[in-house]
């Protein structure tokens, strides 16, 4: 016999309550939820209720004694902070896994960067980006960071802002020229333009960053981050993520970023492989940040292919994580944060076997705060997301504790980091605003987004580069 399950119908018409009201008069209350705040003075609160109001949480704890709110049960879940990407190149999302077996960082550039994306409309662009944030909503990430590498023309800018825009998700627009080709050199001019028109606002869901490389290495000196790009960014009043950090020449570059004074918590070196002592320094000293890429530097082989997590910390860094490329890797953070906690223990059990020291281990507890909390510091967004913390914007997830994966509740956090993934997220809030509700990303026409990505993916890949 099949014994039905009522919970959808009920989840169902909780939802349509919470939607039938306005979002800024809009009170809901979780109760019942074991709360992983990652909030350092909150901690984990069990059998604790959190109140959104509007777009902000506005109370965590016991028993919270509200009137006029839409009550959620969340009895047997894990209420988390939303996770934060720091780094992905959303527009290769109709590429993903297209070359899964990829040999090294040259046949990843040489495929993408100078085959497939010389040939990427605008269409496409908003395209991949748009699958890229549904996918991202899907396992959990509320803040997207994306490194947008292929503005060719203020349309490709514009279509991956939009894609953005129209999935709820707190995107970061990283926006950069394209590596090869043919394109209408309006970057980083169009920063400007694209500012007034879609980032005017100190509050709200979508920011602005700079994008650019460590050096001229692979695309020559217009993309390498420099005096004259900082000075772009520091008009603008925003910050600057700089990709491709590894080996000796980023060391230097570095070094010169240090005593040139473009150096600071507005500037994210992202990987980080491969650098000298006296580069980690300089970041540790000038309070850089810095995003890991946990599974692209193993799976690329950048440098020397080990996340820089035991690096970062000596200097003082707590990092953020981050995806980078669908091409190769996997989509979600839970295999960032997993693939980091192996690596990082495998390591320094490896480092001191056969001695008398002990082995300095990152814990969970450590991973699943790189995944949120310093990932919104790394992209500037600490204020607003990255805990469950009264005052911040309501990002946050309702993990099913009690799923055939996931029960019995043990450790919230263990559960999170070693136990949970994308099936297991009941629902997900942004900014207040429900996007994944009872299992299922809202808004979403599957049928029609599967004709557009195949039909992108078919254009693309099938487009001689010219
Ligand atoms: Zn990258």
């Amino acid at each position: 016999m099949i014994v039905p399950d009522t919970r959808p119908t009920a989840a169902d018409a909780t939802l349509a309550r919470i939607r039938s009201l306005p979002a800024d008069r809009r009170r809901i209350l979780f109760t019942g939820a074991t709360i992983v705040t990652m909030d350092p003075a909150l901690g984990v609160i069990d059998r604790g209720d959190l109140l959104v109001d509007g777009d902000t949480i506005t109370a965590v704890g016991h028993h919270l004694d509200v009137a006029d709110a839409v009550v959620v049960d969340a009895t047997g879940t894990i209420l988390s902070p939303g996770f934060v990407d720091t780094h992905r190149h959303a527009w290769e999302a109709q590429l993903r896994r297209i070359m899964p077996d990829v040999d090294d960082l040259g046949g990843y550039v040489m495929a993408t960067l100078a085959g497939y994306a010389t040939v990427y409309r605008p269409e496409d662009m908003y395209t991949g980006t748009r699958l890229a944030a549904l996918t991202a909503i899907d396992s959990g990430i509320t803040t997207m960071l994306d490194f947008s590498h292929n503005s060719r023309t203020r349309d490709h800018s514009d279509a991956a802002v939009q894609a953005l825009l129209d999935t709820g998700i707190r995107g970061v627009h990283a926006s950069m020229g394209p590596h090869f080709g043919t394109w209408d050199q309006q970057w980083p001019g169009d920063l400007t333009r694209l500012k007034d028109r879609y980032f005017s606002s100190d509050d709200q869901l979508l920011t602005l960053r700079l994008a650019a490389l460590a050096t001229a290495e692979i695309a020559g000196p217009a993309l390498a981050y420099g005096p004259e790009l900082a000075s772009v960014a520091e008009d603008l009043g925003i910050g600057v993520s700089v990709d491709a950090v590894f080996g000796t020449a980023s060391s230097e570059a570095v070094l010169r970023w240090a005593e040139g004074g473009l150096l600071g918590p507005d500037v994210t070196l992202i990987h980080s492989t491969g650098l000298t002592a006296e580069a980690w320094k300089a970041m540790g000293e000038t309070g850089t940040t810095v995003a890991l890429a946990p599974t692209s530097d193993a799976q690329i082989g950048l440098e020397t292919a080990i996340p820089a997590v035991d690096e970062a910390l000596a200097a003082g860094i707590r990092p953020g994580l981050s995806i980078d490329v669908e091409v190769a890797l996997a989509s979600d953070m839970f295999t960032q944060m997993r693939a980091l906690h192996t690596v990082q223990r495998m390591r320094a059990v490896n480092a001191a076997h056969g001695t008398d020291r002990r082995p300095s281990r990152i814990t969970t507890h450590d991973v699943l705060d790189f995944a949120t909390l310093q990932g919104a510091r790394t992209n500037g967004l600490a204020d607003t997301t990255g805990s469950l913390t009264p005052g911040k914007k309501a990002d946050l997830l309702v993990v099913r504790a009690e799923d055939l994966n996931t029960m019995p509740l043990n450790d919230p956090i263990g559960t999170l980091v070693l136990g949970s993934d994308a099936r297991n997220i009941s629902a997900v809030l942004i900014n207040g605003e429900p996007r994944k509700w009872n299992g299922q990303v809202l808004d979403v026409d599957l049928p029609t987004l599967r004709t557009e990505v195949r039909a992108s993916r078919d254009y693309v890949v099938n487009t001689p580069a010219p």
